[in-house]
């Protein structure tokens, strides 16, 4: 059984609409109205469209490790994306364009793709969800973001009734966003990415990699590597599907890290000079990204600091609100998140925002 999805549905399997917390990786959500699994492009899109005839709002589900979905559900229809497969659709020099299907596991493609030498997104490895989901918040990790790879989305365009092909360029990537994040219009029904033939990784941007793989930033690994150096650092976060570890049962990271104007940044180290120096990263365009993790453990909200139900910060990451006890509500969780939001206001003055896709529930 892959451990990607909460709870992998396949072909013939009874769906479950009285809990869509089944479905979630926090393992939390309250009924859909309706309930589909579809299989491959063509499933996807008419399962869209029948509900739209039926004037039932649609949600698009796939392996439910980006959403948080209120106690009350989602009363239309849900659409399961279940389609599987990758192939190459072109080669020229060193490089082949691959295009997944949207269902398919992404860190199954991702393996796939270190063990055929075709480099690019070996430092993705371990990300829960689907290949479909990445272009979403354009996934990134170590160093490494979707954005680099994809040149092609293929989508479903809701409103003008057809499939569409954007090229990246149209995609608006951005940090942990993109024109389909938060947008009802685009179903996405495959991704093409662009990789190199080559054993070796593309060059290791994370120090914190870099150290874990003995090596330079800037230097280049066997993939296979990478990939296995990766998993390992984000097994020992939680940041790694588990079923047996409830630190895992979250959406990953729950807030983005604030990207702040220079100044505003100067007034957050100034509050902060007592407890030091914020992890922080300068952008290009003089805006500053600060470490949400650091922000919201000197406010006092450390690992293991537990909200009301059984719902915790994960005992492994300062950034991963979990469902703890397994059988919290997202009420809890979100009282939680709000806790802590509001916390770093009053803390450091500056508003988290989260990270996930929140459905019928708000902070
Ligand atoms: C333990 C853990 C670690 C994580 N680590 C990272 C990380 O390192 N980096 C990172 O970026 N993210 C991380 N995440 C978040 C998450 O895994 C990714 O955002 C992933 O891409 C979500 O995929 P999914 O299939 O689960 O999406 P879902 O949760 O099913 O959906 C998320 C959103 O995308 C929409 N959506 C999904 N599929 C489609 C589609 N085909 N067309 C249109 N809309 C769609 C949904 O409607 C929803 O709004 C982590 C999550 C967990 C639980």
């Amino acid at each position: 059984m892959s451990d990607v999805y909460a709870e992998p549905a396949t072909a013939g399997e009874p769906t479950d609409p009285a809990t869509l917390a089944r479905y979630t990786t926090l393992r939390l959500g309250g009924p859909a109205g309706r309930l589909e699994i579809a299989e491959d492009a063509a499933q996807i899109v008419r399962k869209v469209q029948e509900a739209e005839a039926r004037e039932q709002a649609v949600l698009v589900l796939a392996g439910g490790s980006n959403v948080v979905i209120g106690d009350q559900g989602f009363p239309g229809a849900v659409v399961l994306v279940r389609s599987r497969g990758f192939q190459a659709v072109a080669e020229e020099g060193d490089t082949v364009t691959v295009r997944v299907e949207a269902g398919e596991p992404w860190d199954d493609f991702v393996a796939a793709t270190v063990e055929r030498g075709w480099s690019g997104l070996e430092c993705l490895s371990g990300i829960p969800g689907s290949a479909g989901a990445t272009p979403i918040q354009n996934v990134g990790a170590y160093g490494q973001e979707v954005a680099e790879t994809i040149v092609a989305v293929e989508a479903y365009d809701r409103t003008e009734r057809r499939v569409a092909r954007i090229a990246a360029a149209d995609c608006g990537f951005v940090y942990r966003g993109s024109i389909f994040k938060y947008s009802d219009r685009w179903v996405v029904l495959s991704v093409d990415f662009r990789l190199t033939r080559s054993p070796r990784s593309g060059p290791v941007r994370y120090a914190e990699l870099a150290r874990a793989l003995g090596v330079e930033v800037g230097d280049r690994v066997p993939l296979a590597e990478a990939r296995a150096t990766v998993r390992k650092l984000r097994a020992g976060k939680g940041m790694v599907l588990d079923a047996a570890d409830p630190d895992t049962w979250s959406v990953g990271s729950f807030f983005t890290n604030p990207v702040l104007p220079g100044e505003v940044f100067e007034q957050v180290r100034e509050r902060a000079a007592e407890v030091g120096e914020p992890p922080h990263w300068p952008g290009a365009d003089g805006t500053v990204k600060v470490s949400a993790a650091w922000l919201i453990d000197k406010a006092g909200f450390g690992k293991g600091y537990a909200g009301p139900e059984g719902v915790a910060i994960s005992s492994k990451h300062t950034l991963a609100l979990t469902n703890h006890s397994g059988s919290a509500s997202t009420a809890a969780l979100v009282a939680l998140a709000r806790e802590i939001r509001d916390g770093v206001q009053s803390r450091f003055g500056v508003t988290l925002h989260p990270e996930p896709v929140l459905v019928n529930c708000t902070i």
